[in-house]
């Protein structure tokens, strides 16, 4: 890969991440989302040199020029993780070209989502909405152009919403156990495997066979993950991770008390948008 793409997609990926660290901290809080950066412990607003992803956080040594306190770490660690997301999907695609651009929204989009899941057990349609429309659109005008294909985007959508109506038969049976949030979010991900499925592979069999391969992987890793979380809830005696509107804090009895499932679904998908070699052989 190119030199110049690798600094310029790690660069963008930095800034993507500044975007996710404030969609975060604002959307679940009904903070309006404004161009303006401000400092996460006292609001302060801060300039543009402030706002530099993790450049201001080494120039600043991790604290607020306004109040001192220190920046939490989880802010330059999400930055960073969506930069090395964005350089991992950019190298798994096309480098330079403009079929870089749905994976690239998907990334941005699912950092956002994963971390709200994880923190307030909440996937918000003011996400995931936009999300699914602004990749369609660019969908749209990528399947006519370069691809010649119109006929990728009616694919990626129909992927899309098969993903949704399957996902609706859990939840409509048990609710508790998957919530309409990640119905819509199946949604977003099948779209974007779908995507793949039609934009290199060109078949409606390459679009079902990786798009069920991304439901199951997905699913697979929400249980893995929520085995996970009880298990580090059982051994730490706490709470951890919990379900800021159930309330509550202490001993946790195995397997009655709720988990996020979106980010396991996220990240199975993902996983088939960067390697759908691994499914397509
Ligand atoms: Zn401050």
């Amino acid at each position: 890969m190119d030199v110049v793409v690798a600094a310029l997609t790690l660069g963008f990926g930095l800034i993507a991440g500044s975007l996710v660290t404030m969609l975060v901290a604002r959307i679940p809080a009904g903070i309006p989302l404004t161009p303006v950066s401000r400092c996460p412990i006292c609001h302060h607003h801060l300039s543009l040199p402030e706002s530099l992803p993790v450049v201001s956080w080494l120039l600043c040594r991790g604290r607020c020029r306004h109040c001192g306190n220190p920046i939490p770490w989880s802010v330059t660690a999400l930055e960073i993780a969506t930069a090395v997301l964005c350089l991992l999907v950019v190298t798994q695609t096309e480098p330079g070209g403009w079929l870089v651009l749905p994976p690239l929204l998907l990334v941005v989009s699912l950092m956002a989502l994963i971390v709200i899941d994880l923190v307030h057990y909440r996937l918000p349609d003011v996400i995931v909405a936009p999300a699914v429309a602004v990749s369609l659109l660019v969908m749209a005008v990528l399947s006519v152009a370069p691809l010649g294909r119109p006929i990728a985007v009616v694919q990626a959508l129909v992927a899309g919403g098969a993903v949704l109506v399957a996902m609706l038969i859990p939840h409509l049976i048990n609710p508790a156990g998957l919530g309409f949030g990640d119905v819509k979010l199946g949604l977003l991900l099948g779209v974007h495997t779908g995507w793949v499925g039609a934009s290199r592979y060109e078949s409606w069999s390459a679009v079902g066979r990786l798009t069920f391969w991304a439901v199951l992987l997905g699913m697979l890793l929400g249980l893995v993950l929520a085995g996970l979380l009880h298990l580090l809830r059982r051994v730490s005696g706490k709470h951890l991770l919990a379900d800021p509107a159930a309330g509550g804090v202490g001993p946790v009895p195995f397997l009655k008390t709720p988990v996020p499932f979106g980010p396991g679904l996220s990240l199975g998908a993902l996983f088939i948008v960067c390697f759908p070699q691994c499914i397509m052989g």
